[in-house]
C-alpha cells in the first residue's frame, strides 16, 4: 500500500495492478466478453471482406481485387518485347515488390504472431475456433459433455439444458452456418454479386454450387466431427504461432503464480474451462494452449478476483514446479 505526504493511501493505476514486479499481465477483468467481442468482430471482418472489396479474387476476371483497386504486377504494355538487360531488370523488380514480397509478407504474419503472443490469435479471433467452441456449447448443452464421441475427464460438470430448445439451435446453426459460411467465404473468388443474383434467381454456375457446397462441407465436418483437434495437428496457421511461440523468448504465454498456491482450492474449474484439454496447472508450456484465458477467468470467480493465472510475456514460470509443491491443492492434477 503507498500514502501520500498527508498519509492518505494512494491507489495504484490500472497499469500498476495489471503488471507485477515480473513483468507478468495479471488480469482481474473478466476476460469473455472481450473475447466474444474480438470473435464477433474478426468473423464479421472476415465475411464482409470480398463484399467490401477489402480483399477478394475474382475468378471470372482473374484478378486480385485488393481495397477496392485491382492488384497486378504493374508492367508496361509490350513488356515482354524488351529484351534489354534494363528491360528484364524493371520486370524483376516489379516482379519482386509486387508479387514476391507481398506473399512473403502474408506468410510472415502468423509465425510473427506466434513469435509475440504464442496462439492468441487461435483463441480470440479465429472464426473457426469459435465456431468449434459454439459446436462444444450445443454438445454440452445436449449430451453433458463437449465431445460427441466420449465423455473427458476435464469435461464440465452437468450443463444439460433444455433438449427441445438446444436441439433446435443446434439444428439451425448445423444447417444456417455451414450454408451462410459457403455463401460467403465463396464470394472470395466469385463476385458477390453474381453469388446474390444466382441465389435470387434460384440458378447455380457449376463454379458457384462447388465452391458453397464444398465450403458447407467442410465447416460442418469441421465443427461436428473434428473441433479442436483439427487446431491441434492440422491448421498451418496454429502450428505456424505454435512452433514461432515455442522457441520465442517472449511469447505471450500463460502462468501459474506458484508464490499463492497454497490459495488453490483444488476446485478444478481452470481444467473444466479449458476447451483445449490443457492441465493449467501443470504451469508447462503446452502446443495446445491458445492463450483464450478462460482459465484466468474461472479461477478468478473461485477465488473472488485474485485468481492464480495471469499472462506473461516470455519466462514461463520461476515458481516452484506444481509436483514439487507437495501441497494438498494440487493433489487432483498429480493423483497425490
Ligand atoms: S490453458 Fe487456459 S489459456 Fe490455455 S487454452 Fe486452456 S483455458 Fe485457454
Ligand atoms: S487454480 Fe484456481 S481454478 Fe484451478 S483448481 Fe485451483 S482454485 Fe480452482
Amino acid at each position: 500500500m503507498r500514502f501520500d505526504e498527508r498519509g492518505t493511501v494512494v491507489r495504484r493505476t490500472y497499469a500498476e495492478e495489471a503488471l507485477t514486479d515480473t513483468g507478468a499481465l495479471v488480469v482481474s477483468a473478466r476476460l469473455l466478453p472481450y473475447r466474444r467481442f474480438a470473435q464477433a468482430a474478426f468473423i464479421l471482418l472476415i465475411l464482409l471482406m470480398p463484399v467490401l472489396n477489402i480483399l477478394r479474387y475474382d475468378s471470372a476476371s482473374r484478378e486480385l481485387i485488393l481495397f477496392g483497386q485491382v492488384w497486378s504486377l504493374g508492367l508496361k504494355q509490350g513488356f515482354y518485347a524488351d529484351h534489354t538487360v534494363s528491360g528484364a531488370g524493371y520486370i524483376a523488380v516489379h516482379f519482386f515488390l509486387r508479387a514476391i514480397l507481398p506473399w512473403v509478407l502474408v506468410l510472415s504474419v502468423f509465425p510473427l504472431l506466434g513469435f509475440l503472443t504464442g496462439r492468441l490469435f487461435c483463441g480470440w479471433l479465429c472464426p473457426e475456433g469459435a465456431l468449434f467452441e459454439w459446436a462444444d456449447y450445443l454438445t454440452l448443452k445436449l449430451l453433458g459433455r463437449r465431445s460427441l464421441f466420449r465423455r473427458k475427464a476435464n469435461d464440465p460438470g452437468e450443463m444439460k439444458g433444455n433438449p427441445v430448445f438446444y436441439g433446435t439451435l443446434a439444428v439451425l446453426s448445423i444447417v444456417l452456418i455451414p450454408l451462410c459460411g459457403g455463401i460467403a467465404l465463396t464470394g472470395y473468388f466469385v463476385a458477390p454479386e453474381t453469388i446474390w443474383n444466382q441465389l435470387i434467381h434460384g440458378s447455380f454456375t457449376p463454379g458457384v454450387r462447388a465452391g458453397i457446397i464444398g465450403v458447407s462441407i467442410y465447416m460442418l465436418t469441421g465443427s461436428v466431427f473434428v473441433r479442436h483437434t483439427f487446431c491441434k495437428f492440422v491448421c498451418a496457421a496454429g502450428l505456424m504461432q505454435t512452433l514461432f511461440g515455442w522457441v520465442s523468448p517472449v511469447s505471450l504465454r500463460l502462468r501459474m503464480g506458484f508464490e499463492r498456491i497454497g490459495e488453490c482450492t483444488d476446485c478444478r474449474a481452470c481444467e473444466k474451462a479449458c476447451f483445449m484439454n490443457v492441465l493449467p496447472r501443470k504451469n508447462k508450456r503446452d502446443i495446445s494452449c491458445v492463450n483464450c484465458g478462460a482459465c484466468i477467468d474461472a479461477c478468478n470467480k473461485e477465488l473472488g478476483g485474485r485468481g492464480l493465472f495471469h499472462y506473461s510475456a516470455g519466462e514461463y514460470s520461476r515458481g516452484a514446479p506444481a509436483e514439487k509443491c507437495g501441497r494438498p491443492a494440487v493433489k487432483t492434477l498429480y493423483g497425490g
